[in-house]
Protein backbone atom coordinates (compact mmCIF):
# COMPACT_ATOMS: atom_id res chain seq x y z
CA UNK A 1 0.00 0.00 0.00
CA UNK A 2 2.92 2.37 0.21
CA UNK A 3 3.47 2.65 -3.63
CA UNK A 4 2.76 6.00 -5.11
CA UNK A 5 3.44 7.71 -2.07
CA UNK A 6 6.71 9.98 -0.73
CA UNK A 7 7.96 9.42 2.43
CA UNK A 8 6.12 11.91 4.48
CA UNK A 9 2.56 9.76 3.71
CA UNK A 10 4.72 6.73 4.33
CA UNK A 11 5.58 8.05 7.97
CA UNK A 12 2.80 9.20 8.77
CA UNK A 13 0.57 5.92 7.19
CA UNK A 14 3.25 3.75 9.17
CA UNK A 15 2.71 5.41 12.74
CA UNK A 16 -1.13 5.45 12.56
CA UNK A 17 -0.61 1.49 11.49
CA UNK A 18 1.63 0.73 14.42
CA UNK A 19 -0.67 2.90 16.86
CA UNK A 20 -3.71 1.07 16.09
CA UNK A 21 -1.71 -2.29 16.76
CA UNK A 22 -0.76 -1.24 19.79
CA UNK A 23 -4.09 0.10 20.75
CA UNK A 24 -5.39 -3.58 20.04
CA UNK A 25 -2.74 -5.01 21.91
CA UNK A 26 -3.80 -2.78 25.06
CA UNK A 27 -7.73 -3.77 24.43
CA UNK A 28 -7.02 -7.19 24.39
CA UNK A 29 -4.92 -7.16 28.02
CA UNK A 30 -7.93 -5.09 28.91
CA UNK A 31 -10.57 -7.45 27.96
CA UNK A 32 -11.97 -5.72 25.80
CA UNK A 33 -12.00 -5.26 21.61
CA UNK A 34 -9.70 -3.08 19.85
CA UNK A 35 -13.27 -1.69 18.05
CA UNK A 36 -14.24 -0.56 21.27
CA UNK A 37 -11.40 1.73 21.51
CA UNK A 38 -11.04 5.28 19.43
CA UNK A 39 -8.22 6.72 18.21
CA UNK A 40 -8.19 10.46 18.11
CA UNK A 41 -5.40 11.98 15.92
CA UNK A 42 -4.49 14.92 17.74
CA UNK A 43 -4.32 17.78 14.81
CA UNK A 44 -2.95 20.88 16.30
CA UNK A 45 0.00 22.48 14.30
CA UNK A 46 -1.10 20.22 11.46
CA UNK A 47 -1.23 20.81 7.74
CA UNK A 48 -4.24 20.24 6.01
CA UNK A 49 -2.25 18.00 3.66
CA UNK A 50 -0.72 15.85 6.57
CA UNK A 51 -4.61 15.60 8.21
CA UNK A 52 -5.85 14.31 4.42
CA UNK A 53 -2.94 11.84 4.86
CA UNK A 54 -4.06 10.56 7.98
CA UNK A 55 -7.74 10.38 6.81
CA UNK A 56 -6.52 8.11 3.46
CA UNK A 57 -4.81 5.79 6.24
CA UNK A 58 -7.82 5.51 8.32
CA UNK A 59 -8.39 8.37 10.80
CA UNK A 60 -11.88 9.33 11.23
CA UNK A 61 -11.62 11.45 14.45
CA UNK A 62 -9.75 14.78 14.57
CA UNK A 63 -8.82 16.86 17.62
CA UNK A 64 -8.18 20.19 17.73
CA UNK A 65 -6.80 22.75 20.84
CA UNK A 66 -7.87 26.27 19.07
CA UNK A 67 -11.30 26.88 17.60
CA UNK A 68 -9.50 29.28 14.81
CA UNK A 69 -6.75 26.93 13.92
CA UNK A 70 -10.01 24.83 13.40
CA UNK A 71 -12.08 26.74 11.38
CA UNK A 72 -9.46 27.34 8.84
CA UNK A 73 -9.17 23.32 9.14
CA UNK A 74 -12.71 22.57 8.75
CA UNK A 75 -13.49 24.95 6.08
CA UNK A 76 -11.21 23.00 3.65
CA UNK A 77 -11.63 19.18 4.83
CA UNK A 78 -15.45 19.61 6.24
CA UNK A 79 -17.78 17.67 8.02
CA UNK A 80 -17.16 13.94 6.68
CA UNK A 81 -14.52 13.28 9.65
CA UNK A 82 -15.67 13.90 13.08
CA UNK A 83 -14.52 16.79 15.31
CA UNK A 84 -13.36 17.33 18.94
CA UNK A 85 -12.25 20.59 20.66
CA UNK A 86 -9.90 19.00 23.41
CA UNK A 87 -8.48 22.59 24.43
CA UNK A 88 -9.88 25.17 26.81
CA UNK A 89 -12.68 27.03 25.56
CA UNK A 90 -13.26 30.45 26.04
CA UNK A 91 -17.01 31.40 26.35
CA UNK A 92 -16.80 34.14 23.06
CA UNK A 93 -15.46 31.51 21.27
CA UNK A 94 -18.78 29.60 21.91
CA UNK A 95 -20.96 30.01 18.91
CA UNK A 96 -17.73 29.21 16.57
CA UNK A 97 -17.19 26.10 18.43
CA UNK A 98 -21.22 25.01 18.54
CA UNK A 99 -20.84 25.53 14.32
CA UNK A 100 -17.79 23.14 14.18
CA UNK A 101 -17.05 20.08 16.67
CA UNK A 102 -19.18 17.86 17.24
CA UNK A 103 -17.90 16.63 20.61
CA UNK A 104 -16.65 18.90 22.93
CA UNK A 105 -14.07 17.36 25.54
CA UNK A 106 -12.72 20.46 27.72
CA UNK A 107 -16.05 21.18 29.46
CA UNK A 108 -14.77 22.79 33.09
CA UNK A 109 -17.41 25.26 34.41
CA UNK A 110 -20.86 25.74 34.44
CA UNK A 111 -20.00 28.82 32.34
CA UNK A 112 -18.87 27.23 29.25
CA UNK A 113 -21.75 24.21 28.95
CA UNK A 114 -24.20 27.30 29.40
CA UNK A 115 -22.52 29.46 26.55
CA UNK A 116 -22.08 26.31 24.30
CA UNK A 117 -25.77 25.37 24.81
CA UNK A 118 -27.33 28.71 24.27
CA UNK A 119 -25.36 28.44 20.47
CA UNK A 120 -25.96 25.00 20.40
CA UNK A 121 -29.89 25.72 20.59
CA UNK A 122 -29.46 28.57 18.27
CA UNK A 123 -28.12 26.42 15.44
CA UNK A 124 -30.53 23.84 16.37
CA UNK A 125 -27.56 21.12 17.01
CA UNK A 126 -26.96 18.50 19.62
CA UNK A 127 -23.32 18.57 20.66
CA UNK A 128 -22.22 15.70 22.61
CA UNK A 129 -19.74 16.83 25.52
CA UNK A 130 -16.79 15.47 28.37
CA UNK A 131 -16.26 17.30 31.65
CA UNK A 132 -11.89 17.66 31.53
CA UNK A 133 -11.18 16.68 35.29
CA UNK A 134 -7.98 17.86 36.51
CA UNK A 135 -6.93 14.72 37.80
CA UNK A 136 -3.12 15.57 38.48
CA UNK A 137 -4.46 18.78 40.60
CA UNK A 138 -1.65 20.73 38.82
CA UNK A 139 -2.28 24.56 39.13
CA UNK A 140 -1.13 24.86 35.59
CA UNK A 141 -3.73 22.61 34.19
CA UNK A 142 -7.32 23.24 33.16
CA UNK A 143 -10.07 20.81 34.81
CA UNK A 144 -12.35 21.08 37.18
CA UNK A 145 -11.63 19.12 40.44
CA UNK A 146 -12.38 15.96 41.67
CA UNK A 147 -14.51 17.01 44.52
CA UNK A 148 -16.58 19.21 42.13
CA UNK A 149 -16.71 17.12 39.23
CA UNK A 150 -19.88 14.98 40.28
CA UNK A 151 -21.54 18.75 41.02
CA UNK A 152 -20.62 19.90 37.40
CA UNK A 153 -21.83 16.17 36.00
CA UNK A 154 -25.48 17.10 37.16
CA UNK A 155 -25.37 20.91 36.20
CA UNK A 156 -23.96 19.91 32.62
CA UNK A 157 -26.80 16.94 32.45
CA UNK A 158 -29.35 19.70 32.90
CA UNK A 159 -28.39 21.89 29.57
CA UNK A 160 -30.18 21.50 26.71
CA UNK A 161 -29.00 20.66 23.37
CA UNK A 162 -25.67 19.21 25.17
CA UNK A 163 -25.62 15.35 25.62
CA UNK A 164 -23.14 14.42 28.39
CA UNK A 165 -20.94 11.24 27.20
CA UNK A 166 -18.09 11.20 29.67
CA UNK A 167 -14.78 12.48 31.19
CA UNK A 168 -11.26 13.72 30.09
CA UNK A 169 -7.99 14.25 31.29
CA UNK A 170 -4.73 14.50 31.22
CA UNK A 171 -2.13 12.49 33.23
CA UNK A 172 1.00 15.03 34.82
CA UNK A 173 4.16 14.48 32.33
CA UNK A 174 6.63 11.76 33.95
CA UNK A 175 9.76 9.92 31.96
CA UNK A 176 7.78 6.05 32.53
CA UNK A 177 4.47 6.34 31.52
CA UNK A 178 3.89 3.97 34.31
CA UNK A 179 3.89 6.60 37.02
CA UNK A 180 0.55 7.56 35.19
CA UNK A 181 -1.35 4.43 36.16
CA UNK A 182 -2.62 5.97 39.54
CA UNK A 183 -4.12 8.59 38.07
CA UNK A 184 -6.35 7.01 35.49
CA UNK A 185 -7.12 4.49 37.55
CA UNK A 186 -8.49 7.53 39.75
CA UNK A 187 -10.13 9.05 36.91
CA UNK A 188 -11.69 5.21 35.87
CA UNK A 189 -13.49 4.90 39.32
CA UNK A 190 -13.90 8.48 39.37
CA UNK A 191 -15.72 8.45 35.76
CA UNK A 192 -18.15 5.39 37.35
CA UNK A 193 -19.06 6.78 40.13
CA UNK A 194 -20.34 9.43 37.96
CA UNK A 195 -22.24 7.25 36.41
CA UNK A 196 -25.70 7.15 38.35
CA UNK A 197 -25.54 11.00 37.90
CA UNK A 198 -25.13 10.97 34.30
CA UNK A 199 -28.02 9.61 32.23
CA UNK A 200 -28.12 7.26 29.30
CA UNK A 201 -25.59 8.85 27.22
CA UNK A 202 -22.50 8.30 29.74
CA UNK A 203 -19.70 6.02 27.92
CA UNK A 204 -16.76 7.98 26.91
CA UNK A 205 -13.46 7.76 29.20
CA UNK A 206 -10.96 10.24 27.36
CA UNK A 207 -7.48 9.69 28.43
CA UNK A 208 -3.89 8.75 27.50
CA UNK A 209 -1.97 10.20 24.92
CA UNK A 210 1.19 9.09 22.57
CA UNK A 211 3.24 8.73 25.83
CA UNK A 212 0.81 7.22 28.27
CA UNK A 213 -2.09 5.73 25.61
CA UNK A 214 -1.96 2.00 26.47
CA UNK A 215 -1.47 2.16 29.85
CA UNK A 216 -4.98 4.40 30.00
CA UNK A 217 -6.23 1.68 27.84
CA UNK A 218 -5.70 -0.66 30.49
CA UNK A 219 -7.46 1.35 33.12
CA UNK A 220 -10.42 1.88 31.10
CA UNK A 221 -9.64 4.56 28.64
CA UNK A 222 -11.79 4.00 25.05
CA UNK A 223 -10.87 7.57 23.60
CA UNK A 224 -7.24 8.36 23.24
CA UNK A 225 -6.10 11.34 21.81
CA UNK A 226 -2.57 11.00 20.00
CA UNK A 227 -0.80 13.72 18.04
CA UNK A 228 2.64 13.41 18.69
CA UNK A 229 2.92 9.22 18.05
CA UNK A 230 1.37 9.77 14.58
CA UNK A 231 2.49 13.40 13.24
CA UNK A 232 5.76 14.94 14.77
CA UNK A 233 7.52 11.26 15.28
CA UNK A 234 11.48 11.05 15.07
CA UNK A 235 11.35 9.71 11.39
CA UNK A 236 9.05 13.06 10.35
CA UNK A 237 11.48 15.41 12.03
CA UNK A 238 14.71 14.17 10.53
CA UNK A 239 12.61 14.12 7.00
CA UNK A 240 11.60 17.98 7.55
C1 LIG B 1 -1.65 17.95 22.37
C2 LIG B 1 -2.66 17.19 23.12
C3 LIG B 1 -2.72 15.79 23.04
C4 LIG B 1 -1.76 14.96 22.23
O1 LIG B 1 -0.53 14.87 22.85
P1 LIG B 1 0.66 14.00 22.19
O2 LIG B 1 1.61 13.85 23.32
O3 LIG B 1 1.20 14.85 21.09
O4 LIG B 1 0.09 12.73 21.72
C5 LIG B 1 -3.74 15.14 23.74
N1 LIG B 1 -4.62 15.82 24.49
C6 LIG B 1 -4.60 17.17 24.61
C7 LIG B 1 -5.62 17.85 25.45
C8 LIG B 1 -3.62 17.89 23.92
O5 LIG B 1 -3.59 19.23 24.04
Amino acid sequence: MFRNMNNREQVITKNIQDIQKRISDAASRAGKSKREITLLAVTKNVSVEDIRVAIRAGIRFLGENKVQEAKQKFSQIGPAVTWHMIGHLQTNKARTAAAIFDLVQSIDSEKVAEALSREAMRLDRHLDVLVEVNISEEENKFGISREKTEELVRLVRTKKNLRLRGLMSMAPFVPEPELTRPFFRDLSSLFEKCRPLAGEHWGILSMGMTHDFEVAIEEGANLVRVGTGIFHSRELRRSA
